[in-house]
């Protein structure tokens, strides 16, 4: 494999997951993207799920879809579907406006699998199989394989989860060797908690000395050490990480909050990193090239300064954490930054309608607009589906994604053409109207990982529809995840009372949005724009969406005034 001019930075964490590695990570990237240079992620998942696809997102966040869909082959005669990948490739990309591959997402599901079945298919014969060579080989292997089929100036190789963890331990073995076989050309960034203990006054460094001394005896010495911390790090903080973990002083770099993540790749520039990382890389362009750095400074500047903002109601199953729903609030940020605009996300929970059917007006009257989220089984549909109908009857701005959409449809079939038990059969399934059903090639689909429809498709959009207006085109890729889709005999009732399909597949028999000529602007599509907006350029539905609810917040506040 010729990766002889990718240079490699690896990045670890340190203390606690959950502490901004993905952000670090992508800044990081940034930084190269700064100085002209390619770029390319790859993050290590040490679970051992094949993907991500089946996991529910409260315990792990969105299920991130990637625009293609990798064939993976873990041995001879052996393949899966892969689009679906860890959420950090979300950020990822919204940082770095580059598709990711799916093979970028390795996991330790995928490693073992493809040694194990290499060794029923007899590839190792006569050997023991063991965790070292094997399956460092196979990791070393797989990130060269990405080196290989980009070709990018730098990888940026993101390790989940923090070292101590059994898991990782194989990763950091594989990353150990590369560094000896490829000296000069791999950097380590380690990044960790800094807490404050209010108590004395200080930022306490010990916990960051002892998640280096793990580090150190598997062999690993960090280039560069980056404190997470509440504000940054003192003087004091940095001398003392510098000598006990022997980075020197330049290298020791804050992470303190912001407001807005898409400023931390300026916090880094600001500090000295991206010239530190490139030096040490032997890169010959240290210095960013200014053009490339204002133009992220006004990116950024458009979320630190809206003038008005827009409220978003979101009432849905997940509401726990900001995770579950990363990709779409932070779509709902490009769009309203770009429009001057800040937003308020007011997370409903959706089962809270069903028990209270006075509480959906109360809560839905006060936004500015509802969007109906993604998702899968019947927690909180009911709910859901009374969001959508709420919508319709007092004509509110409306964005469904995916099964909002689905639902969107179920509410117009059941208030507004009277079919009073439609239903989708992923809820109920012996529904007398199923006006969502199964795809026709999913009835036969037993297996549940990796099997929905995947990956972006291409859509041709109607003109004169709200969802034409908003791409300005009439064909689109966007990205789909979904085994059910809305019924085209039931369309042909809905057509005669004002339903609109904005959009269908290639065949165009399968339909892929609808909209309510009616309605100012309710609209659902059966993909998820989210995964293609990116802060320095807004998906053109969720700009439309945010338009609109701020043109209704307008004349609704012009009204109140008369
Ligand atoms: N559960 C629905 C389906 O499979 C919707 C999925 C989704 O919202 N991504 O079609």
């Amino acid at each position: 494999m010729s990766v002889r001019r990718t240079r490699f930075v690896f990045v670890t964490g340190g203390v606690l997951s959950g502490i901004g590695k993905g952000v670090v990570s992508a800044s990081i990237a940034k930084l190269f993207q700064f100085r002209g240079y390619s770029v390319d992620m790859v993050k290590i998942d040490p679970y051992l799920n094949v993907d991500p696809g089946t996991l529910n997102p409260i315990e792990h966040g969105e299920v991130f879809v990637c625009e293609h869909v990798w064939k993976f082959e873990p041995a001879r005669g052996f393949s899966f579907n892969i689009a679906e990948v860890d959420q950090d490739f979300g950020t990822y990309e919204r940082f770095l406006d580059v598709n990711m591959h799916p093979s970028n997402n390795i996991t330790s599901g995928q490693v073992f699998l493809s040694v194990i079945l290499r060794e029923r298919l007899g590839e190792y014969l006569g050997k023991t199989i063991q965790v070292i060579p094997h399956i460092t080989d196979e990791v070393k292997r797989r990130l060269l394989s990405v080196a290989a089929r980009g070709k990018p100036d730098v990888l940026v190789v993101e390790v989940g989860g923090t070292v101590g963890d059994i898991e990782a331990m194989p990763y950091l073995e594989a990353i150990r060797q590369l560094r000896l076989e490829m000296p000069g050309r791999t950097a380590l960034v380690h990044v960790t908690l800094v807490p404050y203990l209010e108590t004395v006054g200080q930022q306490k460094t010990k916990p960051t000395q002892h998640s280096v001394r793990a580090l150190q005896s598997m062999g690993l010495q960090p280039d560069v050490i980056i404190g997470r911390s509440k504000d940054r790090l003192s003087d004091e903080a940095r001398r003392k990480i510098s000598l006990y973990c022997s980075v020197p002083l330049e290298a020791v770099i804050s992470d303190p909050n912001l407001d807005v993540v898409y400023e931390l790749p300026l916090v880094f520039e600001e500090q000295g990193l991206g010239r530190y990382l490139t030096e040490l890389l032997g890169l010959s362009r240290a210095g960013a090239e200014s053009k490339l750095l204002s133009e992220w400074r006004r990116v950024v500047d458009l979320y630190k300064y809206p003038r008005d903002e827009v409220v978003v109601a979101m009432p849905g199953k997940y509401t726990m954490i900001y995770d579950s729903y990363i990709s779409i609030n932070e779509a709902l940020r490009h769009a309203a930054a770009h429009l001057g605009l800040g937003v308020r996300i007011r997370y409903i929970d959706s089962s809270k309608f069903e028990e209270d059917p006075g509480l959906m007006d109360e809560e839905l009257s006060r936004v500015d607009c509802i969007l109906l989220t993604p998702g899968f089984g019947s927690r909180g549909v009911e709910g859901m589906i009374d969001a959508a109908r709420y919508a319709l009857e007092n004509d509110k701005v409306f964005l469904g994604i995916c099964f909002g959409a689905q639902l969107l449809f179920v509410a117009f079939c059941r208030y507004v053409l009277g079919l009073k038990s439609a239903h989708t059969t992923e809820v109920n399934p012996s529904t007398p109207h199923p006006v969502v059903d199964l795809l026709p090639e999913q009835k036969r689909v037993e297996m549940k990982g990796g099997t929905m429809r995947l990956g972006a498709h291409k859509v041709h959009l109607k003109h004169g529809t709200r969802l034409y207006e908003a791409y300005g085109t009439s064909t689109i890729w966007e990205r789909f995840r979904h085994r059910y889709h809305i019924i085209g005999r039931y369309v042909e009732k809905a057509l005669e009372k004002g339903l609109v399909v904005s959009a269908t597949d290639e065949s165009g028999r399968i339909v892929n949005a609808i909209e309510v000529s009616q309605c100012r602007w309710v609209v659902g599509v059966q993909f998820h724009p989210e995964f293609k907006s990116r802060a320095s350029r807004p998906s053109p539905v969720y700009r439309a969406f945010m338009e609109s609810a701020y043109e209704c917040k307008m004349l609704r506040k012009r009204a109140a005034k008369l």
